[in-house]
């Protein structure tokens, strides 16, 4: 109740909000293209995308290959790949400090993939909006009901798919003022381990990264959001993230389920105890599919998933144009060592 001031003195420096979500909408993203990526990802042939493996390997690609045709300026450290050195066991999947770090088990290669949309504004193109999701699942496991192909169709195919779908729709233009960064990243499963490699090896200086706004898991209808189309912000209260969204009508509202923690449960975390602004778009509906071989294509709403892509794109156009989210008194989660 206490943050209830802080709302409104947020509102009042809106005025032109309208108008930028005007020229966001008049780009729209096609269930067909939705269709496209989302499929390509959740094939068998990706088997699940595990971090280090080639599944992993040929979903980069994928993604690298996207990026490259959108024209996405390549940030990583080999085109468009941020090269992260992980350590395979039987048990665990774990991130090296370093290539020449000797830690135990199988030594592989996983990727970030990292592309820029460079800023219009002179003045604000040095801020950089991130926008992320996590491309790996879990790989191949134990077989249910005969499927063993994690395919991770809703976990989190569908936040890669929309990363692309919305670097593609504004790199079409117009060019936003700030730029940004896309970045669909590895790891995320085994505990943030391409962040966490991301965060200490970011490609420009990171007092540039002004929010984050990470998408997972959005592949179908939560009835506590309000059901087809819409979708939720972790932390909403944290910062004036949500409530800049919402003074510009695009449909996402508060986590429902604040219990669950889902804003300390995913990539955007680690911006946000850096002290960026950094919240997570969803429509995870706690289905039973979760880490199963049943998060499967089949199970996608595709005319859901494209709306709220639609929605990630208005909201990041709105971050690269508009007014800049700050946390709200008590909101910013506490430093942590890293
Ligand atoms: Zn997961």
């Amino acid at each position: 109740m206490t943050r209830r001031c802080c709302l409104v003195v947020a509102a009042i420096a809106l005025a032109s909000l309208p108008a930028l979500a005007q020229a966001g909408a008049a780009r729209t993203i096609s269930a067909t293209e939705v269709h496209r990526l989302e499929s390509a990802l959740a094939d068998d042939s990706m088997e699940g995308r595990l971090t280090g493996s080639p599944g992993g390997a040929r979903a980069a690609r994928y993604i690298a290959n996207e990026m490259r045709s959108i024209g996405l300026l390549p940030k990583g450290d080999s085109g468009y790949y941020q090269l992260v050195p992980v350590a395979v066991t039987d048990s665990a999947i774990t991130l090296r400090s370093s290539f020449s770090d000797s830690a135990a088990g199988r030594h592989e290669t996983a990727y970030n993939l990292l592309g820029l949309l460079e800023g219009s504004d002179p003045k604000l193109a040095g801020e950089v909006i991130v926008v992320d999701a996590h491309y790996d699942h879990l790989g191949i496991g134990a077989p249910v009901a005969g499927d063993s192909i994690y395919n991770g169709a809703d976990d989190d195919a569908s936040g890669t798919v929309s990363v692309l779908a919305v670097a593609k729709a504004l790199a079409r233009g117009p060019r936003p003022k700030r730029s940004i960064l896309f970045v669909l990243t590895t790891g995320e499963e085994e505990g943030l381990l391409g962040t966490q490699w991301l965060l200490a090896h970011f490609p420009l200086p990171f007092d540039s990264v002004v929010a984050n706004l990470e998408t997972e898991m959005i592949g179908r209808p939560d009835s506590l959001a309000g059901g087809a189309g819409k979708a939720w912000l972790t932390g909403y209260d944290r910062s004036t993230m949500g409530a800049l969204l919402k003074r510009a009508r695009i449909p996402i509202v508060a986590d429902p389920r604040p219990a669950q923690h889902f804003f300390e449960r995913s990539d955007n975390i680690a911006f946000a105890e850096r002290g960026i602004p950094a919240h997570t778009l969803s429509s995870f509906n706690l289905h039973a599919d979760y880490h199963q071989p049943s998060d499967d294509l089949s199970r996608i709403d595709f005319a859901h998933m494209t709306a709220v892509i639609n929605s990630a794109m208005r909201a990041v156009d709105l971050l690269a144009n508009g007014p800049l989210p700050v946390w709200n008194p008590g909101g910013r989660p506490a430093p942590q060592a890293h």
